[in-house]
């Protein structure tokens, strides 16, 4: 079945053409031939009963007269008919009175007499005819006929095969013309799909030769051609734009590759420039504010030599401005102490080790109402915190921390410092909060610049550095600090020690 499908075309079609007409001539053929073997035979015996009927009539009067010579010579005229093997009159009795034999010797047997009517007896008719005479039967004729049908068949069937043979030459010839018309429009589209695919060339058409269902399909074929086409040049046009695109992107990452490098290149280079720079205006303040403790404390010196010894010998505005030269270049001993500080933390190497930030929070509590016994704050310190940091480093952050919380608060009876720590998006937030003065948060950011001050020294004494001192320090330690506060509502100092 399977190889019948993969035959081609052109053998599909002869076969079609040459089975239904050998189909159909055969039919025709064998139905021919039984038709004229059924004519043939009734003529042959009408045929014959006519010439039994005649040679009856004849011979009809040897009968009554007894002349058996006559009738025999009658049924000799049978001789120019070839085809009758054998004859035989006989009388009344049912005796045979004459009879015939071909002279060729195949002659046959006389069957007994019989009523009228025909047999056949292989190929062969028998026929029984009576004779009368004035309407009465005086005997009866049998003539025995070959009527040759096999040959007579034979020969029908070799006309039919010749006229089978001429139709099968006729077809083949049809169908070669049609097959080429159907199969050549096809092999066309199979040659233009070939080429389309080979040459990937979507301009190529197949030729439309018929309005048939070929025809139809080289339409549609065509067609689909065009819509390929279309989208082979969207597509082609898509590509050329995203070549475009993959090439400007690769320009532009090679861009920033570059400018990255130089980026990095520059920034190091910036980076080495500000360190020696840091480094230098460090040891520049340091070796300035060392300078300059010896002169401030000659100034202090030389002034409270003479607040002591010649006091007596300035009026009330001498000795006033006396006292300020005095308070202020205290004022300026702290501010270098500060200073110095601040360098120092800088320097000094980060040791880490377990800190029991508790312990020393209540450590500089103490220290803190000890130098004021005569204020009362109210420190509330969460017991138990620690942190993996420099003990000496972070004492200065909260000396700081809750040294502000206490001086900001001072103007309040009920003053308030709180420290502790909370877990925020699962990190450790220490954090100082006090009941002071607070600060506007617009000023936030201010607060840790060194010498920044949001209040004036007349309401709180101060220098400014302490806060950028801690964020130096916390910074150090890979954390961060950060304020939040209220104007009249206290602040909240928070900073982080990440391990
Ligand atoms: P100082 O305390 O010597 O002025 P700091 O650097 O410690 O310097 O603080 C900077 C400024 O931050 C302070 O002058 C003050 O205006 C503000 N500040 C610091 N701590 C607090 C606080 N607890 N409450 C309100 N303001 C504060």
């Amino acid at each position: 079945m399977q190889r019948l499908r993969d035959l081609s075309i052109r053998f599909k079609v002869l076969g079609l053409i040459a089975m239904s007409s050998f189909l159909s001539l055969t039919l025709a053929g064998a139905a021919m031939i039984v038709y004229d073997l059924v004519v043939f035979k009734r003529t042959s015996v009408d045929e014959l009963t006519v010439q039994a009927q005649v040679l009856g009539a004849i011979s009809s009067a040897a009968l009554i007269f007894n002349d058996p010579k006559a009738a025999t010579e009658y049924l000799a005229t049978l001789r120019s008919r070839p085809s009758i093997v054998c004859a035989a009159i006989y009388a009344a009795d049912g005796k045979v009175f004459a009879s015939y034999q071909r002279s060729d010797g195949s002659g046959c047997a006389l069957p007994p007499a019989q009523a009228d009517g025909n047999d056949m007896l292989g190929d062969d008719l028998l026929l029984f005819k009576g004779i009368s005479h004035n309407r009465e039967r005086v005997g009866s004729i049998f003539v025995r006929q070959t009527l040759g049908r096999t040959e007579r068949a034979l020969g029908y069937t070799g006309i039919v095969a010749i006229v089978l043979l001429g139709a099968l030459v006729l077809g083949v010839l049809v169908s070669t013309a049609m097959q080429r018309a159907i199969t050549k429009p096809l092999l066309g589209i199979a040659e233009v799909a070939r080429g389309v695919t080979e040459r990937r060339d979507f301009s190529l058409r197949a030729v439309k030769e018929s309005n048939d269902e070929v025809g139809l399909m080289t339409e549609a074929f065509n067609q689909m051609l065009a819509q390929i086409e279309r989208s082979a040049a969207e597509l082609g046009r898509a590509n050329a734009q995203l070549q475009v695109e993959i090439g400007e992107h690769r320009q532009a990452r090679e861009e920033v590759v570059a400018l990255n490098a130089t980026l990095e290149q520059r920034v190091a280079q910036r980076t080495q420039a500000l360190e020696l720079a840091n480094k230098e205006l460090e040891s520049f303040s340091y070796s300035v504010s060392h300078d300059l403790r010896t002169p401030l404390r000659a100034i202090e010196g030389f002034s409270s030599v003479l607040m002591r010894d010649h006091a007596d010998r300035l009026d009330e505005r001498g000795r006033e401005h006396l006292q300020r030269v005095r308070a202020a270049t205290q004022r300026m001993g702290r501010l270098i102490d500060d200073l110095l500080n601040l360098a120092r933390t800088m320097r000094v190497e980060v040791r880490r080790r377990d800190v029991k930030l508790s312990d020393m929070a209540s450590s500089v509590a103490k220290e803190i109402g000890d130098a004021h016994p005569d204020r009362a704050v109210h420190f509330d310190i969460a017991p138990n915190l620690n942190a993996d940091a420099d003990p000496q480093l972070v004492r200065i952050v909260l000396d700081n921390l809750l040294g502000n919380a206490a001086k900001f608060s001072s103007k309040r009876n009920d003053a308030r410092v709180e420290f502790g720590c909370a877990l925020q998006n699962g990190e450790r937030v220490y954090y100082v909060r006090d009941n002071g003065v607070g600060f506007d948060m617009a000023y936030a950011n201010k607060l840790f610049g060194a010498f920044q001050r949001l209040h004036s020294t007349k309401e709180f004494e101060g220098t400014g550095i302490g806060l950028a001192n801690a964020q130096r320090i916390v910074a150090r330690h890979g954390g961060r600090i950060w304020a939040e506060g209220r104007p009249g509502l206290g602040a909240t100092f928070f900073f982080t020690l990440p391990t």
